[in-house]
């Protein structure tokens, strides 16, 4: 496989034992917990000079740091993002400054590439020649994108409440589309039915791959970097399954473990009231979470009523100092309409309760007059153009 140099293997989270990425792909081999890619962070020789003299235009230019090397990365250059300035937020937030990193600029318009650049690489390097996952919808998009890319054929199972430009778009890169009654556990359930009748499909689910959560941590990257290495004081992020946070937090240990910054910003997880078992679990204290048994929230993307890393999400949100925020579906939509109408920026629904968790956070005292507070916007508010706009007409406009 074409690796990176540092790159030693995958070890389990759960029992600690590391594995040969050449052999173990997806969960651990002796006891099903997650796999995480791990490095020999002595053999990496990055510094900020070195970064800086790159050109910012894809995520890859931190090759040393992933498992896989550019040169055999199935990739579009996603990927750096812009850092934007949100002057009004950060008066309305009382915080010294309000920083919106906006994904919606990859290539399928969410940060789901990042996590599939890496996970169809890795498929691709183990000669996989059909990839599947089931999805809320961006996943799916992504994965069928970079599957096309790459030249091997993707199998999607999504909810049929899944949005019409994910299922569209899946079809126009040629994916193999299931659409499944009801919401994303009955998609998941056709996905394992799929599985077990085609085990030579390579799985790029959520915490199966070892690699999105990999690909995902270089979000923390950019931000430091854009921010001069300066690490923010806060990252308010929409949480699912929360393979970005767990990415991120990772990243930002590993950049400090690196001597590169010497802080870890609070990650705060933000849900929907309608489906927010982080933000439940955190509250009471548990290590793990419990399964929301009716999930209901128009964020489609965060509606992931049993997320299986939910300890590795609870551990990051405690160690980094953060926590969680559950805010109503009808203030997340009112968020994003907000940061539309006043910043010109487009949240989509299930990102915008990044901005409506940060607007309760700031409520309950929980930032400084000076923080710098970063938003994850994880995807391209166009997506969810239909739900943003039938909002205003439920207001009469
Ligand atoms: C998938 C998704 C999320 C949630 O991501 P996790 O890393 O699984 O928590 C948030 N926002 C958007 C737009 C998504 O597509
Ligand atoms: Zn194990």
């Amino acid at each position: 496989m074409d690796t990176t140099e540092a790159f030693v293997g995958l070890e389990c989270l759960d029992c600690g034992e590391t594995f040969d990425a050449e052999t173990a792909t997806h969960r651990c081999p002796d006891c099903g917990g997650i796999l995480d890619p791990t490095y020999d962070y002595d053999a990496v020789e990055l510094d900020r000079d070195t970064l800086a003299e790159r050109p910012f235009e894809t995520m890859w230019r931190y090759e040393e740091l992933l498992p896989f090397t550019r040169d055999a990365a199935v990739t579009m250059d996603e990927g750096a993002t812009q850092l934007v300035e949100c002057p009004a937020l950060a008066d309305e937030l009382g915080v010294g400054r309000v920083l919106l990193k906006d994904e919606g600029r990859n290539p399928t318009g969410t940060f789901k590439d990042r996590g599939q650049t890496v996970a169809v690489t890795a498929a691709a390097q183990h000669e996989a020649e059909d990839v599947a996952l089931a999805s809320a919808g961006n996943a799916g998009q992504a994965a069928s994108a970079y599957a096309a890319r790459a030249g091997l054929d993707s199998h999607v199972f999504l909810p049929s409440r899944a949005g019409f430009t994910n299922k569209a778009m899946v079809n126009v890169h040629g994916g193999d589309m299931t659409v499944v009654g009801g919401r994303i556990g009955d998609a998941g359930a056709a996905y394992d039915d799929a599985m077990a009748d085609n085990d030579d499909w390579y799985s790029l689910q959520t915490f199966q791959t070892p690699y999105r959560h990999e690909g995902k941590k270089t979000m923390l990257y950019e931000i430091v970097e854009q921010e001069d290495w300066t690490v923010p004081d806060a990252v308010v992020y929409p949480t699912g399954g929360g393979v970005g946070l767990v990415g991120m937090h990772k990243g930002a240990k590993e950049l400090r473990d690196l001597g590169l910054t010497d802080e870890l910003p609070a990650m705060y997880a933000a849900q929907s009231a309608g489906c927010a078992p982080i933000v439940d679990a955190f509250e009471r204290g548990l290590d793990r979470h419990e399964p929301t048994e009716t999930p209901d929230t128009i964020c489609g993307g965060i509606e992931i009523p049993d997320p299986g890393a939910s300890p590795l999400i609870l551990d990051a949100l405690r160690e980094s100092g953060g926590g969680a925020v559950a805010t109503d579906d009808s203030e997340i939509l009112e968020s994003a309409i907000a940061v539309a109408q006043n910043e010109g920026l487009e949240m989509g629904a299930t990102c915008a309760a990044a901005a409506s968790g940060a607007w309760e956070l700031s409520e309950r005292g929980e930032f400084d007059e000076d923080d710098t507070v970063v938003l994850l916007n994880t995807g391209a508010g166009n997506k969810d153009d239909d739900i943003l706009r039938s909002h205003l007409m439920g207001q009469g406009v």
